[in-house]
């Protein structure tokens, strides 16, 4: 079977991501390959990251693979927080406090509605391909529900009166902009 090294620390992703290619591809993380350097992601836009992650990986082995970079874009505050989505309210990366800060900057704003955005980059025999995957919806105005990460609780999908952190992950995984961009990657292998 081919494989393909994820580009990320996070080796329990891998393992979610293995489920998704079952039988077609198996998913490599860096932990399993034995590299633990850091990689800086300087860019501007969740592509240039998910480009910087794929690259650095290509470049130290030569190996086909694939980044992802995800970011919540929020529209009243022009695209923020965006590449800075994970660090929102400060570097312990604690989902809690980027709820509240959220909700704080959009206090007086008419306008609530974000997208959630999954990027993956693939370097597949050497060549790059990339696939978006898009969530739209709106911020509430208090987190609500208590499954999932992140920005769930105050996350509501369009067409839904739920937030994410409400869902089963059967049903978030039906509509979320991470299966999405995954899906589109699954249907490249396929064809
Ligand atoms: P990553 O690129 O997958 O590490 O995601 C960056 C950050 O986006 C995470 O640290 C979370 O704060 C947020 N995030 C990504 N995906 C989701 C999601 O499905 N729900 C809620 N927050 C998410």
């Amino acid at each position: 079977m081919n494989k393909l090294i994820f580009a990320s620390h996070n080796s329990h992703k891998a393992k979610e991501i293995n489920a998704i290619f079952q039988g077609l591809l198996t998913v490599v993380s860096l932990e399993e390959i034995g590299f633990f350097e850091e990689i800086i992601e300087s860019g501007f836009t969740l592509s240039e990251n998910a480009e910087i992650k794929a690259k650095a990986v290509y470049a130290a082995t030569q190996f086909d693979c694939f980044a992802d970079d995800t970011g919540l874009l929020v529209e009243a505050l022009n695209g923020a927080p965006g590449v800075h989505t994970a660090r929102y309210a400060g570097p312990e990366k604690n989902a809690a406090q980027n709820n509240a800060k959220l909700i704080h900057a959009l206090q007086t704003a008419d306008n609530r509605k974000a997208r959630f955005e999954t990027v993956i980059h693939l370097i597949w025999k050497g060549e790059s391909h990339q696939f978006i995957g898009v969530l739209e919806g709106t911020i509430g105005f208090e987190p609500v529900g208590t499954e999932g990460f992140g920005y769930d609780p105050i996350f509501i999908p369009l067409g839904s009166d739920r937030t994410l952190a409400q869902m089963s992950l059967p049903e978030k995984n039906a509509i979320s902009h991470r299966a999405r961009a995954f899906q589109q990657m699954l249907d490249f292998f396929k064809k």
